[in-house]
């Protein structure tokens, strides 16, 4: 039996297990990666908008994270998998076979990248289908590249792998691009990137790696296949909430709803940072957000 259970170590399950434990609560987090920092594992930039520190990725700012709990007591569980959660009764079963109780859960369970769920796309990943433009467009230079999304993501990896691949054809669902207006002209001026509006990609095809997209265009009378050595998919994010389907309030895409001291729908019951923040997921969000539950756990729990 624990006070608290926090699921997730990203920004704000970190910071909540930070505050939990200054706060005299006993804690246990639980990771389902090998690794915790969440998100941050995958920002290749620079980080400028965290205040407090700069760090040159994600990563180096987890570490920072990472550095500051190390004297914690709160207990850290990685590579676990939940099989099921009774948020009313406070339980946790892990596949494992563990049995948690708690009196307070924290979510913390962030976001992941949208999927297509297409022939292809797990199959081809590291041998074609790549993660970043940033950290990984050099692997796929003077080759021609499909990035498939139309949003500020998509966008911005097409302009990058620009810089290095003869063509890049950009497809999209909508109508219009949603990437902002700053990137949307550099796509437009670019000689190598071509922009399919209203299309949809259908399969990625290739032998050892990718060779080939096929594409559906509006208007178009059948699909098509396109010779591509490269993909990238950027069509969003997710929330993690499948294991808290039916048991507590949420969007129509699932995202938590919260009040303002980040209580959800069931008494004692948490959600902190992405998951509960569709408008404004940031890492300084998340880990305000993760502060603000443990004071409010703590102030419950103490009376
Ligand atoms: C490319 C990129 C660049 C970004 N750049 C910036 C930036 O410059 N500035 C900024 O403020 N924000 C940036 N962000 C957003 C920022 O990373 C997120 O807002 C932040 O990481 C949210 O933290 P979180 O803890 O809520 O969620 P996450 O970081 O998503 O962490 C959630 C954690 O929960 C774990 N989890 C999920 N489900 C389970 C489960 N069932 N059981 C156990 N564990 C689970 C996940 O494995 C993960 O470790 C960027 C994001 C990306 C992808």
């Amino acid at each position: 039996m624990h006070d608290v259970l926090i699921i997730g170590a990203g920004p704000a399950g970190l910071s909540a297990a930070r505050w939990c434990d200054e706060l005299g609560l006993d804690t246990l987090v639980l990771e389902q990666n090998e690794e915790v920092g969440g998100q941050l594992l995958a920002v290749h930039n620079p980080i400028e908008n965290y205040l407090g520190v700069r760090a040159a990725n994600g990563r180096e700012l987890r570490d920072h994270f990472v550095e500051q709990t190390r004297d914690c007591d709160f207990d850290l569980w990685t590579n676990v998998e939940l099989d099921s959660v009774d948020l009313k009764a406070k339980r946790v079963v892990l596949r494992s076979g563990e049995d948690l109780r708690s009196i307070a859960i924290i979510i913390a369970t962030g976001l992941r990248r949208r999927q297509l769920g297409i022939p292809g796309e797990d199959e081809f990943v590291g041998r074609g289908i790549i993660e970043s433009a940033t950290r990984d467009r050099e692997t796929l230079a003077g080759k021609d590249v499909c990035v498939i999304g139309g949003g500020d993501a998509a966008a911005e990896n097409a302009l990058l792998l620009a810089e290095v691949c003869p063509t890049v054809t950009l497809v999209h669902r909508g109508k219009k691009l949603r990437a902002r207006r700053e990137f949307t002209e550099q796509l437009h001026t670019s000689h190598c990137i071509t922009v399919f509006p209203e299309s949809v990609v259908h399969r990625i095809i290739g032998g050892d790696r990718v060779e080939a997209v096929e594409i559906e265009r509006a208007g178009a009378l059948k699909p098509f296949q396109m010779a591509v050595q490269g993909v990238i998919v950027r069509i969003g994010f997710a929330p993690n909430t499948e294991l808290f389907r039916d048991q507590l309030k949420m969007d129509g895409q699932g995202y938590l709803a919260i009040s303002a001291l980040q209580e959800t729908s069931v008494e004692n019951v948490f959600a902190v940072g992405d998951v509960a923040s569709p408008l404004a997921p940031t890492i300084i969000g998340a880990a305000g957000a993760g502060a603000t539950a443990a004071k409010v756990v703590a102030s419950r729990l103490r009376g």
